[in-house]
């Protein structure tokens, strides 16, 4: 009779490593106490899920705030999802948020690391030789069953109300003998590896996942997959490979994880490891008609990382907002010193969500407006240069042509206590300064009610304008020249409404609308004076013509 080691040998004639090689190759990682070896694990899809960003940027922010190890491993183990240059554009598209990876492949030529290959499909070695070992203790075995025989025994399982799957009486394949499974070998008889589960549905597990607290499940005793036909492992089974052999303190992945934890729990037991610790993520949501729904790939354009480039969003600000999703106590942290990054948080599993987070498109344009109206005139000019280089060049062209007239308006009203709140995304740049530049400007003056006094602006700019004025000195002299005209002081005006033309006030706001055609802007001094007194003389006698 074949005995399991031979029929282990049949199945993998060339491997001739054992699992104890490879945790020689591998050994425990020499890191400080209390140090997070965890990692980000995507397929290569491409595509950045706002959810896969929250993970890594959480994920590296443990590791990191422990002086462990974050790496990237690629699961391309599903060919069918993988596409070519996923990688670059997962690797690219998180730098970009400043999450990078101290192993795996680290940008488009380098790797790092000495506990790789970190792609899944350079492991197939590794992994064959962990499906060998439970070959040869008798632990897995291989399932010739069609699809039809598996539909079969569903079917069957649904008639008479059992639980689905393949286990203990169900699992057909379970009690062939060895010369049976030889000679269908032989045959070439397409097979699969099942785990020959050891676990009775009675008992129950227990573990603490370090964000979702204790949880309890009954003992798997599903006869799993763990190698498919084409010889790669199922997604079960790399993670307990993967993640031993990396010395992966953390798994810290998304809660839809939570439901195959009996099985992951049960692959570390059968090979007597230690497992990690398991921290499962509340995915990102989103309110629907009252109801609670993850934000999807093929329904929510703000799904993808790349709806917030192209919007212009700025990337410290999409940080700072995944920071309040992420841990409640952020945003106080954040809000009391502001002028940190939100890398500098410290984040604890037990103050994450247990529960869906719910992103907020509002939300975040808040804390866009509030973090663009923080940080300096000049990066709030790179950011905009940066954003219109890639999206619109003939703004580029123009915002960049004078450097310092683009900063200093930006600038206006900066530095004060309660500063302008007019920019949400790099992109709104063009809807809110446009008519600053004399190459966009248009006479698009809307109000048709409005009523300009022309003649007394021409008098205005030409004779009593003087760009070198102080703010102050500026409006005594419009003051001054209110007079002329009979404009009193405001509350002259509202003290005597009959007896004036208007007021001071309302020559300002004449005078913006000539100029920016608009009702409000930013300070009228600070756009007077960087257009200068002969383009305001421009745009008033325009406007004359044009009205
Ligand atoms: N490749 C898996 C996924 O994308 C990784 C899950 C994990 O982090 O273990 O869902």
């Amino acid at each position: 009779m074949m005995t399991d080691k031979e029929l282990a040998d049949l199945i993998f004639p060339n491997i001739t490593k054992t699992v104890e090689d490879y945790e020689k190759m591998y050994p425990e990682r020499n890191l400080p106490e209390g140090a997070i070896v965890t990692r980000y694990a995507p397929s290569p899809t491409g595509y950045i899920h706002i959810g896969a960003l929250y993970q890594s940027f959480v994920s590296q922010a443990f590791a990191r705030q422990t002086n462990g190890i974050f790496f990237l491993r690629v699961e391309d183990t599903d060919t069918k999802r993988t596409i070519d240059n996923g990688i670059h554009h997962i690797i690219n598209g998180l730098k970009e948020y400043n999450v990078t990876f101290d192993e795996g492949q680290i940008d488009d030529d380098n790797y790092k690391g000495d506990y790789g290959p970190y792609v899944q499909s350079e492991r197939k070695e590794i992994y064959q030789t962990f499906v060998k070992h439970l070959l040869e203790r008798g632990l897995a075995y291989p399932c010739f069953c069609s699809p039809e025989e598996l539909d079969a025994i569903r079917a069957k399982q649904e008639k008479l109300k059992a639980r689905i799957g393949y286990y203990g009486p169900w699992a057909t394949c379970r009690n062939l003998s060895n010369d049976q499974r030889a000679e269908r070998i032989k045959n070439g008889d397409p097979f699969i590896i099942r785990l020959k589960s050891p676990g009775n549905f009675n008992n129950k597990k227990t573990l603490v996942d370090a964000i979702k607290g204790k949880l309890s499940f009954p003992e798997n005793d599903m006869d799993l997959v763990i190698c498919k036909s084409d010889g790669l492992p199922t997604y079960h089974f790399a993670h307990l490979v993967d993640d031993h052999l990396m010395r992966t303190t953390h798994v810290i992945r998304g809660d839809e994880w939570v439901a195959s934890l009996p099985i992951h729990v049960q692959l570390f037991e059968v090979f007597g490891f230690n497992p990690p610790t398991y921290c499962h993520i509340a995915p990102i949501a989103k309110m629907e008609d009252g109801k609670v729904r993850k934000i999807s790939k093929r329904k929510d354009p703000e799904a993808a990382t790349s709806y917030y480039h192209e919007l212009g969003v700025p990337l410290e600000a999409v940080k700072l907002y995944l920071g309040t999703l992420a841990n409640s106590g952020f945003e106080p942290w954040y809000t009391s010193n502001p002028a940190v990054k939100a890398e500098e948080y410290v984040f604890e599993f037990s103050k994450m969500s247990k529960s869906p987070a719910i992103f907020d498109l509002d939300k975040l344009n808040f804390i866009c407006k509030e973090y663009m109206a923080k940080i300096s005139a000049k990066e709030v000019y790179e950011g905009i240069a940066g954003y219109f280089k890639e999206f619109d060049n003939d703004f580029y062209e123009i915002f960049t042509k004078d450097p310092e007239y683009s900063t200093a308006f930006l600038n206006i009203e900066r530095e004060q206590k309660k500063p302008r709140k007019d920019l949400a995304y790099y992109s709104d740049a063009k809807k809110e300064m446009w008519y600053m530049f004399d190459e966009l400007f248009t006479n698009s003056w809307e109000d048709k009610e409005y009523k300009v006094d022309v003649e007394m602006l021409k008098d205005y700019v030409a004779n009593y304008y003087d760009s070198t004025k102080t703010q102050q000195e500026w409006f005594d002299d419009m003051a001054e020249f209110g007079k002329k005209y009979n404009y009193a002081t405001t509350k002259e005006y509202k003290a005597n409404p009959d007896a004036f033309a208007g007021s001071i006030g309302n020559i300002c706001e004449m005078l913006r609308y000539v100029v920016t055609t608009k009702h409000q802007s930013p300070s009228l001094y600070d756009i007077l004076k960087l257009l200068g007194k002969e383009r305001i003389l421009n745009r008033v006698e325009n406007f004359a013509s044009n009205i």
